[in-house]
């Protein structure tokens, strides 16, 4: 059991990395990933841009710490800014990371998975297509190893008029294409929406396309680490999955599950 998603106060969790390391300590895991948001925009739930070093030397420490149970990683959850790329990559490459999950939260500048009363003055439809569309590039982009949360524009409900099957099939082609894994976060489980991002029939289709996957829980506590997974792993398994991609210095392997 792995768990690539994983926030701290230096971003928007609530608990320290030492206090995710004694729950995960707990739990049967082989392996955790710390994924603070870095966010070029700089929003409040991102990294400060001067805390960015500190951020890596505390993972760094925690790395070399020989006594733990469990693997740990360095990663990231990066926006996709497609402004911005030649930043991302920059910091990408100073962080030295093990792993960087590409992620949408802003649709022309609107933060639309923290703000669910302005969803009734949009176009869902519109919405949907354009949230597709960013991903489908943050995946050609290059930037990423993992798409987080691949449907997270379903978070607080808000359904488009037509069927998605056709966004699915052409998302995921374009995933396989761009050798990038996504990811099965099961925050989606808690939030409105009631479902695993990415949902059971985008993952089918993924798999179908032989996309790699990862597994996350996007804990904002530490108490969420992993949380759900038995129930995801089973869920990968009857999808057809027998192994989860891992990381290390941007190295994708695969471990049987
Ligand atoms: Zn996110
Ligand atoms: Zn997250």
């Amino acid at each position: 059991m792995t768990d690539y998603h994983i926030h701290t106060i230096l971003s928007d969790g609530i608990d320290t990395h030492e206090a995710c390391l004694r729950m995960a300590s707990e739990y049967n895991v082989s392996e955790i990933g710390f994924s603070d948001h870095i966010c070029l925009n700089y929003p409040e739930w991102a990294v400060r841009e001067e805390d960015l070093t500190y951020m890596k030397e505390k993972v760094t420490k925690i790395k070399n710490t020989t006594d733990l149970p469990f693997k740990v990683k360095f990663g990231a959850e990066i926006d996709y800014l497609s402004d911005k790329k030649d930043e991302i990559q920059t910091i990408i490459q100073k962080l030295k990371l093990d792993y960087v999950i590409g992620s949408v939260h802003f649709i022309n500048g609107w933060n639309f998975d923290t703000e669910p009363f302005n969803y009734e003055t949009k176009n869902i439809d519109h919405l949907y297509n354009e949230y597709f569309r960013l991903i489908q590039e943050a995946a050609i982009s290059g930037l990423f190893d993992i798409i987080g949360h691949a449907d997270v524009i379903k978070k607080f409900n808000y359904k488009p008029s037509f069927k998605l099957d056709k966004l699915y099939k052409q998302t995921a082609k374009i995933f396989s294409k761009a050798d990038i894994a996504i990811e099965l976060n099961t925050s989606g489980l808690f939030k409105p929406c009631n479902e695993y991002y990415p949902s059971t029939e985008f993952l089918k289709m993924c798999f179908k396309e032989k996309v790699p996957v990862t597994l996350g829980s996007d804990a904002h506590q530490a108490v969420d680490i992993a949380r759900n997974f038995k129930k995801a792993i089973n869920l990968l398994k009857v999808t057809g999955y027998k192994q989860i991609a891992v990381f290390e210095k941007r190295k994708r392997t695969l471990i049987p599950i």
